[in-house]
């Protein structure tokens, strides 16, 4: 039965996969011609000079699943199976879902098949909110993922928003390679290749291809996270949560969101977090991305100060030392 569901979570996300298997096509002329020869249906087994790996490969991609099928019934067969698996565990488990959602957490990830956000964290549906892109990017102008942000912050209030990168990452592949991949994709790319650039002393010091690829994964996390910082409606929210904890609210225990680096490992399933002093970071960036400071906090958040502390003016923090303290806090800490 879980074949099923992870046949139904491959086939999903088959398009993708397929279209991102067109630009990696394009990372290399080896793996172009042969990516070509296992997609392409009836050229399989035509030549015989795949290596050992490669015919695995072709085995693998060419396997029998629903997505061969016309209607895709036993995509929908599947999924009966499922709702009945999850009622016997819990009769109650959709009607829950009349309540609505109100998940804690925002996973920014990547469209890779590979790469599941509920499946790999083992979390049930209504959890956690999810935007996935190539190469789990975090862009100023994509009104896409910047509503989701906005969405997440605003109304879900969520606690945590996580990136989550990948080793074998395609997208982060080919940022590193000198090839047009076309547009739109190829302006895609440009904001990976942005993150080379700021990093290109780092990543030059690796001599090892596929180590500054996996090296790279993990900066490109971190910039995504970053530029989640950067965002006003998180700023704004964080300020929001600073000032209503020092002003003696219980209602949170740290200030939100935290954001959270995790990047994950495909050949063993394995997610880790990425330690990183965000601290440092934010310091070195707010004079530049600093935008909110206690004097935009919101009308809810100006009544719970003045009732509290003076409006956070004379005696304590200025307003810029209020977001001083509260973007030095940190999202780790
Ligand atoms: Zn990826």
């Amino acid at each position: 039965m879980h074949n099923w569901i992870n046949y139904s979570v491959f086939f999903l996300f088959m398009l993708l996969s397929r279209s991102s298997v067109s630009f990696v096509n394009k990372v290399s002329i080896s793996s172009a011609k042969m990516s070509r020869r296992l997609l392409t249906k009836g050229s399989k087994n035509k030549n015989t000079n795949l290596s050992a790996v490669d015919k695995q490969k072709q085995e693998y991609f060419n396997r029998p699943g629903p997505w061969d099928e016309k209607d895709l019934g036993s995509l929908l067969k599947a999924n009966k199976m499922w709702t009945n698996r999850m009622v016997q565990q819990n009769p109650d488990f959709f009607e829950y879902n009349k309540l609505g959602h109100s998940p804690k957490i925002l996973w920014i990830g990547c469209s890779d098949a590979r790469v599941p956000a509920n499946l790999i964290i083992g979390e049930p549906p209504g959890s956690i909110f999810v935007h996935r892109n190539i190469a789990n990017m975090v862009v100023n102008t994509d009104v896409n993922c910047m509503s989701v942000i906005q969405y997440a912050v605003d109304v879900l209030r969520v606690k945590h928003i996580i990136v989550c990168g990948h080793y074998d990452c395609g997208g982060v592949k080919a940022s590193l390679e000198n090839i047009d991949h076309t547009a739109p994709l190829e302006n895609w790319l440009r904001n990976i290749r942005d993150t080379v650039r700021l990093h290109m002393d780092e990543l030059m010091t690796i001599s090892d291809p596929v180590d500054r690829q996996r090296k790279l994964v993990e900066i490109n996390t971190i910039e995504q996270c970053l530029n989640i910082f950067k965002t006003a409606v998180v700023q704004r929210r964080r300020v929001e949560t600073k000032a209503l904890i020092d002003s003696g609210s219980d209602e949170f225990e740290f200030v939100e969101p935290r954001v959270h680096a995790f990047v994950y490992e495909p050949t063993t399933g394995e997610a880790n977090k990425l330690e990183v002093d965000f601290k440092k970071y934010l310091s070195d960036l707010d004079s530049v991305y600093g935008i909110y400071n206690m004097n935009d906090v919101s009308p809810t958040v100006t009544d719970n100060e003045s009732e509290g502390n003076d409006s956070g003016g004379s005696g304590k923090d200025s307003p810029k030392d209020a977001i001083d303290k509260v973007m030095n806090t940190g999202p780790l800490g």
